[in-house]
């Protein structure tokens, strides 16, 4: 995904915050000030934006960020969490025998849709059909029946029928072999009274289990109203977004989400029948703000979350038995990573004096980020094999380590001698048999 200005200016927001552990008020609103301009510029209603930066504001002030996050993932996780609340999750849709109305203003991409939809449940193993009731569009007819001639789907039409409701009782009679009947409308250029009327009467003819709402996705304003009469007129139950290829992000919609209190649908993404997507919160979200990863980043913070636990859970005098394997050192790198420096650390070990530290080489002691993200990446290359009896690793599985990590071969050994040196130290520590240094590593 191409990442445009407002992404890359709230994305710079948030990397402002790197390394920070808590965010001050100033923080939390050059966030919000950003995200409430990406919103609106994708035409969220003003409403909404307003109540979303409320809840953000709330939330990243009161919440403390967990053990094992940074404040930065932090408050990208309620980001994201508040957004999903605002966009929702998709309409539930069964794939099983079903009557769908579409509804909507003339050009928003009913017909199209119609077929699209169609499109889709057929290549989930049902057999759909198109009944095209819009006599108004000239034009609507050939249009219906080549899309749903493409999508190899049912059809039903009459162009010397000028009555929709006559046209839709037959259609669902025509069609009776399919199980999912997509009833495509007619729409005018506004919301007139006669449009709403023939709505309705196509309703009570057919009695559709879903009536989804189609809105282009470049609505702006104009969306709450819409909404609002579908909704009086017949009961909307979901939203259709079309033409997302565009420029426009579809941010309009959501105001008819939120007034019909109903979910989004489907996405159209194309003239073509197959140019159609199941709405996915995330990949909406992430389009609406400009970011590409906002999913991915709050699974990270949920993930770290996660290890903290089961670093929590770990028991450091396991180390006191048996082998010291490159899991273990894994796990003390990442201890000792929120302890603080190896040095410090060791200093901190009573009775155990300069001793131990004066027989390390100086490097030992430096266990910079960089090179504990290095050895982790390392690390993920290694099998579970090499992870326990890293002694067994030679020459040429250093070799394919470094090619499968993309890092040199030289850290790779820097990593295993410092496997050794570790190994080495935790020997005297077992030698010590001293109960200061299991409560020293608990803490
Ligand atoms: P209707 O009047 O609501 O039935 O609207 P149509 O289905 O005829 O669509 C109006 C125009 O929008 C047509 O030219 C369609 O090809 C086009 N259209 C519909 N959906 C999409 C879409 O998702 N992407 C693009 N690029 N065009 C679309």
């Amino acid at each position: 995904m191409v990442l445009d200005d407002l992404g890359s200016s709230l994305r710079g927001t948030l990397d402002k915050l790197q390394g920070k552990t808590t965010l001050s008020e100033d923080d939390v609103e050059e966030i919000v000030k950003e995200i409430q301009r990406s919103l609106l510029s994708a035409d969220v209603d003003v409403d909404l934006v307003m109540e979303l930066s409320d809840s953000i504001r709330e939330r990243a002030l009161r919440e403390e960020p967990p053990a094992g996050t940074t404040a930065r993932d932090h408050v990208l996780k309620i980001v994201y969490e508040e957004m999903v609340g605002l966009v929702g999750e998709s309409t539930d849709l069964p794939l099983k025998e079903q009557t769908i109305v579409l509804a909507g203003l003339q050009g928003s991409g009913k017909t199209t849709s119609a077929a699209k939809m169609a499109w889709w449940f057929s290549k989930k193993g049902l057999r759909p059909a198109v009944v095209q009731t819009d006599t108004f569009r000239p034009g609507a007819y050939e249009q219906a029946r080549e899309m749903a001639e493409r999508a190899e789907v049912d059809f039903y039409g009459d162009p010397d029928n000028d009555d929709p409701v006559d046209i839709a009782r037959k259609g669902l009679a025509e069609t009776e072999d399919a199980d999912v009947h997509i009833v495509d409308t007619a729409g005018r250029h506004a919301l007139e009274e006669e449009l709403i009327e023939e709505l309705e009467e196509i309703e009570d003819a057919v009695d559709p289990d879903r009536n989804l709402l189609v809105l282009d996705a470049a609505i702006g304003q104009g969306a709450k109203e819409q909404a609002e009469r579908f909704d009086d007129a017949v009961g909307i139950d979901g939203v259709v977004i079309t033409k997302l290829d565009g420029t426009a992000k579809g941010g309009g919609a959501l105001a008819a989400v939120d007034q019909t209190d109903s979910s989004i649908a489907f996405l159209g993404t194309g003239e073509e029948v197959g140019d159609i997507e199941r709405f996915e919160a995330s990949g909406f979200i992430s389009r609406l703000l400009g970011m590409g990863d906002l999913k991915q980043l709050s699974e990270r913070v949920e993930r770290a979350m996660a290890e903290t636990q089961e670093e929590e859970d770990w028991d450091p005098e396991d180390l006191m038995k048996g082998e010291f394997t490159l899991r273990d050192m894994r796990k003390q790198m990442n201890a000792m990573n929120r302890m603080g420096p190896l040095d410090q650390v060791l200093d901190m070990i009573p009775g155990l004096g300069g001793g131990i530290k004066d027989q390390l080489p100086d490097d030992a002691m430096d266990m910079t980020q960089e090179r504990l993200r290095d050895f982790e990446v390392i690390m993920d290359s290694m099998t579970e094999a090499e992870l326990e009896n890293p002694r067994a690793i030679g020459q040429s599985q250093i070799e394919r380590i470094a090619r499968g990590s993309g890092k040199e071969e030289e850290t790779v050994r820097e990593l295993l001698e410092q496997h050794k040196m570790m190994n080495r130290m935790m020997k005297q520590f077992q030698g010590m048999g001293d109960g200061d240094m299991q409560r020293m590593m608990k803490q």
